[in-house]
């Protein structure tokens, strides 16, 4: 009956997916560093034609750098990650002459010219307005280009600096308010949009902004509150679908009993015993604790989690029948029939509950096989029982490349999909196994700085994809080949 078995684990990400918009999407990289996500993108004459959720929109082909193709979207739907998909979530200056002046001085070659605003910056130590607008104005470009290249860290800071020149600027204030989405520092990006919303009382992106940061802190009917408001003020297709989806989150969960501990916060609905609930908790509060240690990182914000009847968990996730639990931000468990945490549920919640610390330390940088990988040697999985399976296709040369699977598994057969969970696991197994624990987090540590996967792993281990593969293959020879 309740059979959790593994592939039914093949729980959040591919689905998570579905609840993105769409799954491809090209990147226009412009000269300044800043990067669009827009659709159908095409060449007229000398201007670039492209597609976001805001309408059709143009622009020179002079200020494009590069465009690419067809990007992979990020893996699940956390609140961050939805951030990153918001089409014009980081909020542009108005521009003009100077701002188009200041982006061109600020970011050429590639780099950021930080002698140039030096040079800003002491001009306005006169504390002349236009001085300080120009100095804010800078570091909000160096910002910008930042954040383009995923360093979300100095962008920040940057943002930060340009505040202090400008404290009521509200692109400033909006933007520094999306780095902290982005890094899922909730309440912190809330302190910047109420500071927006006295400046710019009527600009849709404060609110829009301030619902993704509601729904990260777990509080769907403040998110509602807030995305009514931007659609009042301007019609947007990513607001509506995100309106629509806490809807039904704040419905189902309206007569939901709330429960609490140290790191977590539990919905139930009254169907499901309370006895159940505290012991879900207290089971969770143990995985915490374990994990905490093995990663040597604690979540900052409290980690939602909702037990549902079957019949909630499908109206609400729009989830396939056969899906066990899947985390979309929030741990989601179906528990119907049961009366008790038996092993079976406490390693789903420990699944789970490893994706959310890995996408709280990443921010949501985390490649899928990786997640999946971990999610799966926490749980207590080990290769053995698909050792064999993996060595053949590797004899076969038909092993997956990583690079493949970072992106969406939504695609992928169920034949497929069971293969990349194993194979994921192997890759994990054998950096733990070998390397230690230490290495994963040193790897996480630096997808959360913005590197990409593989150039992360190439620091940490001194392996390319390739070779890490390699490798793998033959630590499972080793260890459980015949
Ligand atoms: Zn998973």
């Amino acid at each position: 009956m309740r059979e959790w078995s593994w592939i039914k684990i093949v729980c959040a990400l591919a689905l998570l997916l579905m609840a993105v918009a769409p799954a491809r999407a090209d990147k226009i990289v412009l000269k300044n560093g800043r990067k669009i996500l827009a659709y159908n993108v095409v060449e007229v004459g000398d201007k670039i034609q492209y597609e976001t959720a805001a309408g059709q929109l143009t622009i020179p082909k002079s200020i494009v750098d590069h465009i690419e193709k067809g990007g992979l979207m990020p893996i699940a739907e956390s609140p961050a990650a939805a951030a990153e998909n918001l089409n014009i979530a980081p909020p542009e200056v108005e521009a003009t002459a100077v701002t188009a002046e200041i982006d061109q001085a600020v970011v050429h070659d590639g780099a950021i010219d930080r002698a140039y605003i030096a040079g800003l910056e002491s001009e306005a130590r006169g504390g002349e307005a236009s001085a300080n607008e120009r100095a804010g104005l800078a570091h909000h470009a160096a910002a910008q280009f930042e954040l383009a290249r995923g360093d979300l860290e100095h962008a920040l800071s940057d943002e930060q600096t340009a505040l202090k020149y400008q404290p009521e600027q509200a692109t400033f204030l909006m933007s520094t308010a999306y780095v902290h989405l982005r890094r899922s520092e909730f309440k912190q990006s809330l302190d910047y949009l109420e500071r927006a919303k006295r400046v710019a009382p009527k600009n849709a992106d404060v609110y829009k902004l301030a619902g993704w940061a509601y729904s990260g802190m777990n509080r769907p009917e403040q998110a509602v509150v807030e995305w009514k408001k931007a659609l009042e003020l301007r019609r947007d297709a990513d607001t509506l679908a995100a309106l629509e989806k806490a809807k039904r989150d704040k419905q189902e969960e309206e007569n939901y009993k709330e429960n609490e501990s140290a790191h977590f916060q539990l919905k139930y609905n009254g169907a499901a015993a309370p006895a159940l609930a505290r012991e879900v908790l207290r089971t969770l509060e143990g995985h915490y604790e374990q994990i905490e240690s093995q990663l040597n990182y604690s979540p900052p914000e409290p980690i939602g989690v909702i037990l549902y009847t079957q019949q909630g968990f499908a109206d609400i996730t729009r989830a396939p029948g056969w899906v066990g639990a899947l985390n979309d931000g929030r741990i989601r468990v179906p528990v119907q029939g049961l009366s008790g945490v038996d092993p079976e549920l406490s390693r789903v919640l420990r699944h789970e509950l490893t994706h959310s610390f890995i996408q709280q330390k990443t921010r949501g940088r985390a490649p899928t096989w990786l997640q999946e990988g971990m999610a799966q040697w926490m749980e207590g999985k080990r290769s053995d029982e698909n050792a064999a399976v993996l060595i053949q296709v590797c004899d076969a040369g038909q092993a997956a490349p990583l690079g493949r699977l970072e992106g969406s598994w939504m695609g992928l057969s169920g034949d497929v999909a069971r293969y990349s969970y194993a194979w994921s696991l192997a890759n994990v197994e054998y950096i733990v196994e070998t390397q230690g624990m230490g290495d994963i987090e040193r790897i996480l540590d630096r997808l959360a700085a913005g590197s990409e996967t593989e150039a992360a792993v190439k620091e940490v281990l001194r392996d390319d994809y390739g070779e890490l593969m390699k490798s793998t293959e033959e630590y499972l020879k080793k260890n459980y080949g015949r």
